[in-house]
């Protein structure tokens, strides 16, 4: 009982350290805290016990079992890409779930919020079960490493549940269905550098290393996508600048926007394909393709 609270509050803990992370990004319009807890944590245990229901029907039907010392290489191909994938899609399916009618998403960073808390939750309790497993020393290399893996695999499809959500044209569903396939692979590639425990391992430091980079750049981007700054309002230092303008005369930052169009009469944002405008309710020319979906 002792180890189970301890390994809970340990998991709690790390998932917690990184949430922290994760909201220095959301600064703009930051989703509140409770609805962020709950869709982690639920969206977190509802993934993992579907996707390690799944695991374990494939993996028993294969007859592996991960307490072996060594598992060959080809072997643990087979296991690593199905694990990789179905991890992420179950991973996804939560997200949707969780917050496909959710008001409070309603600038473009927040489909990634949400789907790297739903990663953290899925961690968290991946971690609980290791460490009852293996021990509680096992939390620290997986706070560094695990817990990072994951939020990064849901990085690249929550970036593209993102521009799923606020995009336009059929393009946005195609990115959607190949960033999903793109987490379910770099997840795969993972963990099959780990299964065989061996030097291989080592592999997943540089995979990771471009993985925290890629998801940095992805959130870094987004968060300049929002409609709650003014058109020209610099994210960084919200120093105001003229409504066209591509870097901010104070700091640099880029001020591209490549989600939203504004609006021709009062430079509100507007996504393209909007009749009207939300703010003057001046008439707008109907765009279906934006040239960046
Ligand atoms: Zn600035
Ligand atoms: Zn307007």
């Amino acid at each position: 009982m002792e180890q189970l609270a301890l390994a809970i509050f340990a998991s709690l803990l790390s998932a917690g350290a990184w949430l922290w992370v994760l909201r220095r990004f959301d600064r703009i319009e930051p989703e509140p805290l409770g609805l962020l807890l709950r869709t982690g944590l639920v969206g977190g245990l509802v993934s993992a016990l579907v996707a390690g229901f799944l695991n374990d029907r494939l993996f028993s039907w294969l007859g592996i079992t991960f307490d072996a010392p060594v598992l060959p290489w080809v072997s643990a191909l087979v296991p690593a890409l199905f694990a990789g994938l179905n991890e992420e899609s179950c991973k996804l399916m939560a997200t949707l779930w969780l917050t496909h009618r959710q008001p409070e998403v309603d600038e473009p960073i927040d489909p990634m919020i949400y789907a790297m808390s739903v990663a953290l939750g899925f961690a968290a309790f991946e971690n609980i079960l290791y460490m009852i497993h293996y021990g509680p020393g096992v939390i620290v290399l997986r706070s560094l490493l695990t817990v990072p893996g994951h939020l990064t695999f849901a990085a690249l499809w929550g970036y593209g549940l993102a521009r799923a959500r606020f995009g336009s044209g059929p393009g946005r569903y195609r990115l959607l269905i190949v960033t999903v396939f793109l987490g379910g692979i770099a997840h795969a590639a993972y963990d099959f550098f780990l299964f065989p425990r061996t030097w291989i391992a080592l592999f997943v430091i540089p995979l990771l290393a471009g993985l925290v980079w890629l998801a940095n750049r992805r959130l870094t981007f987004l968060v300049g996508q929002t409609p709650h700054l003014e058109a020209g309002e610099c994210p960084d230092c919200f120093a105001p600048n003229l409504p066209d303008t591509s870097h901010c005369r104070q700091c640099g930052s880029s001020l591209a926007q490549h989600i939203y169009t504004l609006c021709p009469h009062c430079n509100a944002k507007v996504l393209p394909g909007s009749l009207n405008c939300h703010r003057c309710k001046g008439e707008l020319a109907r765009v279906f393709d934006h040239p960046f979906s």
